[in-house]
């Protein structure tokens, strides 16, 4: 019987380098996410879960089989359960040579060994405190930790070996499945939902432990294109149309109340990240978000009313908007079947935690697949302060983790022998 701690799995997975890649050609967008993938479908046969596959853009899929006796009120009842999780690190820091350290926190600072510089401080991470005299687990300084987000995959993990080794434990299918290039925006991009043939999923890719996630923005990009007319600058008069300026004058108008820098909780932005141009032509692009949906039309009657404004000191350039869907709130989704929420909640009561529902200003892989029809909201790892050599995980949160999803197999069963 294999019986690996949460805590021992995530230490294997962490020294795994699986960075992804921003605009690749090829899906996944680095091999190296294989070493990982490869190596959690040997350990999901070595579980004795038969069906283990991997399909031919990496994604490895599983099933724990239902448990329940041919008699047992839930039985042909309880929906199939999905657990999700990415093997990728994010592009913004090194996942090459993670050195994981293990240490007791014993309150103030902690300077991390590899690189000084670089301090965990006491006051920008609240959790700390939360976890004084217990075990948390840092990189060395020099890398990512990586806990978003293989203490997900630590979690589920440890989640299929506890249903394997615990016939006691009453649960219905569970499936699991493990993605890559999550962190390039793309981990959904060939998710078979279908084959994976849940009902109902979640992502283990939260932060902050009893946190519950079931509302992301809806979000959408705006690219503003400025043609203006480029000229020799020596005999210019009259003739250049410099788009350069326009642009300018349209994003000195951009509301700074409504910036990413300046909002917080459930408040909107437009924010301006991308900006080419010379001058007979410049393109800006900006995010648009806002947890309703009908706020983005609103964002975009804005930023035509801008262009109106400007356009009379610019009579001669040509100024275009396009707006493009990226994707919407799950909870749009999510409140119209309450069940999968209020097992969540119940959970992380049963694993010892005030479960807290938070706002994700962003969005998440279970976003994109909530709106493709399987509803899939969000749970917490206790991991914190992501894409940074300053990440780090609490031992104890993680372990939270797997309580919660241990009981949330069993409370479907439950709700579902009423
Ligand atoms: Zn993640």
């Amino acid at each position: 019987m294999i019986n690996e701690t949460a805590l021992s799995r995530f230490l294997r997975y962490a020294r795994i380098d699986t960075q992804s890649k921003d605009e690749a050609d090829e899906y996944p967008s680095t091999k190296k996410q294989y070493d990982l993938l490869n190596l959690l479908l040997r350990e999901l046969r070595e579980l004795g879960i038969a069906d283990a596959d991997i399909d031919k853009h990496g994604y490895v899929m599983a099933t724990v089989p239902s448990n329940l006796p041919p008699g047992h009120p839930a039985a042909g009842k309880v929906p199939k359960i999905g657990f999700i999780a990415h093997v990728d690190t994010s592009p913004s820091a090194s996942g090459t040579g993670v050195n994981p350290q293990v240490l007791t926190y014993r309150g103030g600072d902690i300077v991390l060994p590899g690189d000084n510089s670089v301090v965990i401080l006491e006051d920008e991470n609240p959790e700390l405190a939360r976890n004084l005299n217990q075990e948390i687990v840092t990189g060395d300084g020099t890398t990512l930790l990586g806990a978003d987000d293989k203490a997900g995959i630590a979690i589920i993990m440890t989640l299929a070996q506890t249903l394997v080794n615990s016939p006691g434990i009453p649960h219905g299918d569970i499936r699991i499945a493990f993605t890559p290039d999550e962190e390039v925006g793309n981990g959904t991009k060939y998710f078979d939902i279908k084959a994976f043939g849940a009902d109902f999923a979640y992502t283990i890719d939260g932060d902050t432990p009893g946190e519950l996630n079931k509302e992301t923005f809806s979000a959408d990009g705006a690219t503003i294109t400025v043609h203006g007319r480029n000229i020799h600058p020596g005999s210019a008069k009259d003739i250049m149309v410099n788009s350069i300026r326009a642009l300018a004058d349209i994003i000195a108008r951009l509301p700074r109340a409504m910036a990413p820098e300046t909002t917080e909780g459930y408040e909107p932005y437009i924010h301006p990240h991308i900006i080419e141009g010379e001058e007979a032509k410049s393109t800006l692009r900006l995010l648009l978000r806002d947890f309703k949906t009908d706020g983005l039309a609103k964002q975009a009657e804005m930023l035509r009313a801008i262009i109106a404004e400007v356009q009379p000191f610019h009579p001669k350039a040509r100024i275009e908007l396009k707006i493009s869907e990226s994707y919407r709130n799950m909870r749009y989704w999510l409140d119209k079947d309450q069940r999968g929420l209020h097992a969540m909640e119940e959970a992380t009561r049963r694993a010892g935690l005030e479960p807290k529902w938070v706002p994700i200003r962003g969005g998440t892989d279970g976003s994109r697949l909530t709106e493709r029809g399987l509803p899939c909201p969000n749970i917490f790892t206790g991991g914190q302060n992501y894409h940074g050599p300053t990440e780090w995980l609490s031992v104890d949160g993680m372990n939270s983790s797997v309580r919660t999803v241990v009981h949330l197999a069993q409370v479907w069963v439950e709700l579902c022998s009423q």
